[in-house]
């Protein structure tokens, strides 16, 4: 087949495809673009005049291969699933030898690590990608974690690499490890953002139910804290939330909102993970499993009135700065059990599926581009960056003295909200995960004791080696 004149194709003109392409091309590469409904290829073009002569749309895919430059490299940006096994059905016989597919979506990376295999030794190549940033990330640079064999990914880092979001002048892209690593880190990365926005839906909480705040004053308090070490976009965009007002209502615009969260799966894939690699991320079922039950509204109303008054009936927060600062530092410190945990079931990951993965260049690309993106994220890097091993963010020098500071106001926040009755469920799983990760002395020889009685599992003893059972008093 002769070369075509496209550098990259994107197949999928949805939100996220046809902001990507249009990155693409505004970085001065020719992308062919082609989708399921071609209209929306062309459309591409057409609405989009200063990059019209990058923008090279397909009627079908064979026209769409023909328009690509050797070695081929085609994105998919479809819907997770069946769809990218579909696309790449079609197009796998209209490539030739030493051709890159990439999936792009939000894939489950079980299914990456499967679809790696169904190339090899065929020829083609295939990369599995995760793309963070939604619609804007997508259009002006996205935070990219690449999935893959090694020596694939120069075929794509020129490309990905200009299109990516910048840390200062560092791209928040990277080659992560084989086949499914790109999309587990993805995974991982979502599932932390759960946990980063429960905690800070559940700080709002205490702000509305227990000191009464108005929202917009809420707002001037997630602004002030994103001058300092909670600044991250997800602050920022929670101050612009709390801020807004409906123009239909002239009432805050969170108070005419229907508290029930959607999900699309991520955060739910992250905690079934971490659970199969024997890694308790509970901030992050936590955050998934409140989302369940805000979706069970009229259930929650039905029992608000059953029972109504359980409450301690006064406030056991106080609404003065130091209050506020309070509140501060156990948001600091939750969040970074949240992103210990995130990193653990990374770590864990790794070791499991031969990755080595790099912790601290992970931290580094999520630094900017993503929805998770934030200053701490670089303290993080900094961490890594030490030349030493890091077993956990909560054994790391530089976090262990924030810990030990803030594991206070966690603890008061906590136990304030538990009197007050608002529930802080990520809070707590922080504080609990924290105190059991610190506890030397745990209490799980009483769970092994039941175990050997009830099924004579064995145990082992701390006195000599090897398993050995009891013979328990029959019960
Ligand atoms: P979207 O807006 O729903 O667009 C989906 C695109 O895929 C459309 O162009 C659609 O074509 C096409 N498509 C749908 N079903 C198909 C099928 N069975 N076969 C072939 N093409 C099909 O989706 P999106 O938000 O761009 O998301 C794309 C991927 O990126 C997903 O995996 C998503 O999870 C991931 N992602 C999304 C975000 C986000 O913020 N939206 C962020 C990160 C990652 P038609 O035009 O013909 O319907």
């Amino acid at each position: 087949m002769a070369d075509g004149q496209a550098d990259i194709g994107v197949i999928g003109m949805g939100t996220m495809g046809a902001n990507l392409a249009l990155n693409i091309a505004e970085k001065g590469f020719k992308v062919a673009v082609q989708n399921r409904t071609p209209a929306k290829a062309f459309a591409l073009k057409d609405d989009n005049p200063e990059l019209a002569d990058n923008i090279l749309p397909a009627e079908t895919l064979e026209d769409f291969v023909k328009s690509l430059n050797t070695p081929r490299r085609v994105i998919f940006m479809v819907p997770a699933g069946q769809p990218v096994d579909d696309e790449m059905d079609k197009i796998r016989p209209l490539l030739e030898d030493g051709d890159v597919m990439i999936d792009a979506g939000n894939a489950d990376f079980n299914d990456t690590v499967r679809r790696a295999k169904t190339v090899e030794g065929t020829g083609l190549k295939f990369i599995g990608m995760g793309v963070s940033g939604g619609e804007l990330g997508a259009r002006h640079g996205p935070s990219i974690m690449v999935g893959g064999d090694k020596d694939t990914y120069p075929l794509v880092e020129p490309v990905l690499t200009k299109i990516a979001a910048r840390f200062h002048d560092a791209p928040c892209v990277a080659w992560l490890g084989t086949d499914g690593a790109g999309h587990f880190v993805k995974t991982i990365h979502n599932g932390i953002e759960y946990a980063d926005m429960q905690m800070i839906a559940e700080i709002y909480g205490v702000m509305r139910d227990g000191l009464k705040l108005e929202p917009a004053k809420m707002a001037a308090i997630f602004r002030d804290w994103n001058s300092r070490e909670l600044s991250s976009y997800l602050i920022e965009i929670t101050a612009v939330n709390l801020d807004e007002t409906d123009p239909q209502t002239g009432k805050p615009m969170v108070e005419v909102i229907i508290d029930e969260a959607g999900q699309k799966g991520t955060g739910r894939w992250a905690v079934i993970e971490a659970q199969k690699l024997g890694v308790g991320a509970t901030t992050l079922e936590a955050a998934v499993a409140a989302r369940g039950l805000s979706s069970r509204r009229e259930e929650r109303e039905h029992a608000a009135g059953l029972y109504a008054g359980v409450e301690a009936g006064q406030s056991q927060f106080f609404a003065d700065e130091a209050g506020f600062s309070e509140l501060e530092s156990a948001l600091v410190t939750a969040k970074i059990i949240a992103y210990a945990q995130g990193y653990a079931a990374m770590a864990a990951a790794s070791d499991e599926n031969g990755w080595d993965l790099p912790l601290g260049t992970i931290a580094e690309i999520w630094r900017a581009g993503c929805i998770i993106r934030s200053h701490f994220l670089d303290d993080i890097a900094k961490a890594y960056d030490k030349g030493q091993k890091v077993v956990n963010i909560l054994q790391a020098p530089d976090f262990v003295g924030r810990v030990a500071k803030g594991q206070s106001a966690l603890r008061r926040v906590v136990a304030k909200a538990a009197l007050a009755g608002i529930p802080v469920p990520a809070l707590s799983a922080a504080l609990a995960y924290f105190d059991d990760y610190r506890r030397a002395r745990g209490t799980a020889n009483l769970t092994q004791a039941q175990r050997d009685l009830f099924g004579a599992h064995t145990f082992r003893r701390f006195d000599a080696d090897g398993a050995v059972h009891h013979k328990w008093p029959a019960v």
